[in-house]
């Protein structure tokens, strides 16, 4: 059973009033609310024992690197890798997906290669392609969505090619909420002989991740999104492609030698984790997976999907709304437009009832284009959300709507 006293106590961003009016962020897709003991985590490297990693024979330097690195090490716990050596720190799942960009593709692709992501991929995981693949020649392919908002896997066989040198797929959208049948996919990929990397920005902070039971080559996601500070999040790759790749960026930390002509490289993870990292957004992705392991990643996704199917079902009442993305397999995420309301009217409205969701693109033009929409609505749970709320919201939908009549 959820604790949702306990929960929405330890979060002080919940406790605002905003124009009056009691504070209801459903907005969590784009950024998660941060518990205290996070915000306590990140406080307490500042005042206890600020001191920078890897480098000082003194206890402020060696507190610091070993929860430093004992984060590395429950993170690789949290998405089940073999070990901590296949974590790698960034500042967020673009950073991590730009990485594989430049430090893979461009050692690896060659002109006529193939790129293969979807048609409902988050900008960070489709515009670091277009770069790759305008640098290296290679291609960029697209597998389309269905107007459902799943992929529409009918021409898999012809995408997926021998000449698929790398694909990308998100496990869950941002926009739609849809969850990819991505073992399926990796599969799919690996029979080709493609190197595979899923965008879990919306996966990892809302169900139960297994890197080796997904048999991912690489995994992305952010700390921001999963109750963690900002600046901080992740980049998995299996140790065999992390070894073939090339620095991303140069500095300290990531060599081993270094003479006026060249330099020999430090050892993975360490390599790709170039000058000072963001030591104390690390230590608070540490408190955030405590606190989420805590509850439980089951106990999240099942009510979250409580949540869920509350919301739609009440939803569903409103004339002349239409809700984006598939019945099933979708994540705690309502894409939605009501006729005759644009979305950002709608956000503004709402705003003043102290609700906040996103309206606009999502970072993902490409489907906007696909359903024929400039912008939709999105109202996005996390597990501090109440049910309580989403009645609220749509009482404040419904009294929206009498102002376009
Ligand atoms: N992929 C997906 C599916 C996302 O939802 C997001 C963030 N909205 C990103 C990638 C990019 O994450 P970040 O901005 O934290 O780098």
């Amino acid at each position: 059973m959820i604790d949702l006293k306990k929960i929405r106590s330890d979060f002080p961003g919940l406790q605002i009033n905003v124009h009056g009016k009691p504070y209801v962020y459903f907005d969590s897709a784009a950024t998660s609310q941060k518990p205290k003991m996070v915000i306590d985590a990140v406080t307490s490297y500042y005042t206890d024992y600020t001191a920078n990693v890897h480098r000082g024979i003194y206890f402020a330097s060696e507190k610091a690197t070993n929860h430093y690195e004992s984060v590395r090490a429950q993170v690789a716990q949290l998405i089940h890798a073999s070990s901590e050596r296949n974590i790698i720190f960034t500042k967020g799942t673009t950073e991590s997906i730009n990485m594989v960009a430049y430090s893979w593709a461009r050692k690896h692709l060659k002109p006529g290669d193939e790129i293969l992501i979807t048609e409902m991929e988050h900008h960070s995981n489709l515009v670091p392609w277009q770069i790759a693949a305008q640098d290296t020649g290679a291609i960029l392919k697209y597998i389309p969505i269905t107007m459902d908002g799943t992929l529409d896997l009918s021409d898999i066989g012809l995408l997926l090619s021998p000449s698929t040198k790398l694909f990308a797929i998100t496990q869950q959208s941002n926009v739609l909420g849809t969850v990819n049948p991505i073992k399926e996919l990796v599969r799919k990929g690996h029979d080709m002989g493609a190197v595979v990397l899923v965008d879990a920005a919306q996966s990892v902070p809302h169900q139960s991740v297994d890197v080796q039971d997904l048999n991912c080559d690489f995994l992305a996601f952010s700390g921001h999104k999963m109750l963690g500070p900002t600046g901080v999040g992740v980049l998995y790759g299996k140790m065999e492609i992390l070894e073939d790749m090339t620095p991303f960026h140069g500095g300290g930390e990531m060599i081993n030698r270094v003479t006026m002509q060249e330099s020999t490289w430090n050892d993975i993870p360490y390599r790709f984790e170039a000058g000072t990292p963001n030591i104390a957004q690390v230590i608070g992705l540490g408190a955030a997976i405590d606190y989420l392991n805590d509850i439980g990643m089951a106990t999240v996704h099942f009510y979250e999907q409580e949540l869920l199917a509350h919301a739609k079902n009440a939803l569903s009442d409103i004339d002349g709304i239409t809700i984006y993305g598939p019945e099933n397999n979708c994540g705690a995420v309502i894409p939605f437009n009501i006729d005759g309301i644009h979305a950002a009217d709608l956000a503004q409205f709402l705003d003043q009832d102290g609700i906040a969701v996103r309206a606009g693109h999502h970072c993902a033009q490409p489907i906007m284009d696909k359903f024929g929409v400039s912008s939709t609505v999105r109202a996005s749970f996390y597990v501090y959300n109440t049910k309580d709320e989403v009645d609220q919201f749509i009482q404040c939908l419904n009294n929206i709507k009498k102002y376009f009549v």
